[in-house]
């Protein structure tokens, strides 16, 4: 990225931040978080504090990073360093991304591509590119199945946590990550002074990791018993089995499988299990895409590829070196290569965020 395109990030980060400082959501504690950024073109800032949420804007207005964080636990001294913080406590948090969940189609828009010549070509990535021995990365597309995927497998966590755990989903905050997922913050106090184990525990919970294997579950279907009383995954599985096993021409283990993988969330566990992260604040930008993490209201009406879109329509030039279609703002870009683009703003920061064009004069 060379230094007029980073300007150019920046200016139009900062564009956001002035207009728009009313969509960052501050957590009611802010004094006692944790928050960090990340500014364009250098490294983690962290252990910083802020009293209120106008002395936190107008740092986000005046660094314009690239990304901004702050903490799911609450410090006695947040801006200490980690051991003499005096953790407090902290929400639970569910992490969705499209890459951990399986879906068809990421053969067709994960790629590699040669930081060379912009050679790409289907994953997985060769080390050196045929065409001219450069280095070769990955870059990870998106596509409507993949959010929807990720959408439903939100939906299956906050199914889960009232269902199964009791939580009131006036406790449960729902955002779009601003990328390819979503975040899940759970307000219910029962959960705030689990360590890492316990949170791992009902991570894996989700996950169907700590089930029996199918054929013993298949079992314990078969064998019947008082289901009335049965809750948790037995009460999901029963369920679907006996929705579908009218006319179901497999076998009770392949649909008993069925009922697991289309009921299981696919969490990143390794996130809900970190209690002294730092978490993108909601109402900011994400590094990557410019788009906001925003706030979901309704799994049905919230659109990931034009509801986060808040950067400016506004045109700009771009050489852009090497990058697939993709569809932002309900508008289909590309493909380019060693091309001059005149896009949106909106559309142009997932390009040279990446370092795979610059802004063009
Ligand atoms: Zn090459
Ligand atoms: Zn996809």
């Amino acid at each position: 990225m060379n230094d007029s395109t980073r300007a150019f990030l920046k200016q139009a980060y900062r564009q956001y931040y002035f207009g728009r400082a009313d969509q960052i959501e501050f957590p009611k504690d802010i004094e006692s978080r944790e928050f960090g950024y990340i500014p364009f073109g250098g490294g983690m800032v962290r252990h910083l504090s802020f009293k209120n949420p106008g002395e936190a804007v107008a740092e986000i207005v005046r660094q314009a990073p690239s990304s901004v964080y702050c903490s799911n636990a609450r410090y006695s001294a947040p801006t200490l360093p980690m051991e003499e913080k005096g953790w407090n406590g902290a929400e639970l948090i569910f992490d969705i991304d499209a890459t951990d969940i399986p879906t068809g189609c990421k053969r067709e828009h994960d790629i590699w591509y040669c930081e060379g010549c912009g050679h790409s070509g289907r994953l997985p990535n060769p080390k050196k590119c045929p065409k001219c021995r450069g280095n070769t990365a990955e870059l990870k597309g998106t596509c409507k199945t993949c959010l929807d995927a990720s959408k439903d497998h939100a939906f299956r966590v906050v199914r889960f946590l009232t269902d199964d755990f009791g939580t009131s989903p006036e406790d449960i905050r729902i955002y779009f990550s601003g990328n390819r997922g979503y975040h899940l913050h759970v307000f219910d106090s029962r959960f705030f002074l689990l360590d890492q184990q316990a949170r791992g525990e009902i991570a894996d919970y989700l996950r169907g990791g700590s089930l029996p294997a199918i054929q013993t579950l298949a079992a314990e279907v078969r064998r019947g018993g008082n289901w009335s009383t049965t809750s948790g995954w037995m009460k999901k599985v029963i369920t679907y089995v006996q929705e579908k096993e009218v006319g179901y021409a497999g076998t009770l283990q392949k649909l008993v499988s069925e009922a697991v993988s289309s009921q299981r969330a696919m969490v990143d566990a390794s996130v809900t299990i970190d209690i002294h992260r730092v978490f993108r604040l909601a109402g900011t930008l994400h590094g990557n895409t410019g788009m906001r993490k925003t706030r979901v209201t309704s799994f049905d009406s919230f659109d990931p590829q034009v509801d986060p879109v808040v950067l400016s329509s506004e045109p700009v030039k771009v050489q852009v070196r090497f990058w697939p279609k993709f569809s932002i703002g309900g508008n289909s870009f590309g493909p380019f290569r060693s091309t001059i683009a005149t896009i949106p703003i909106y559309a142009a920061v997932s390009i040279l965020t990446r370092g795979l064009g610059e802004v063009a004069s």
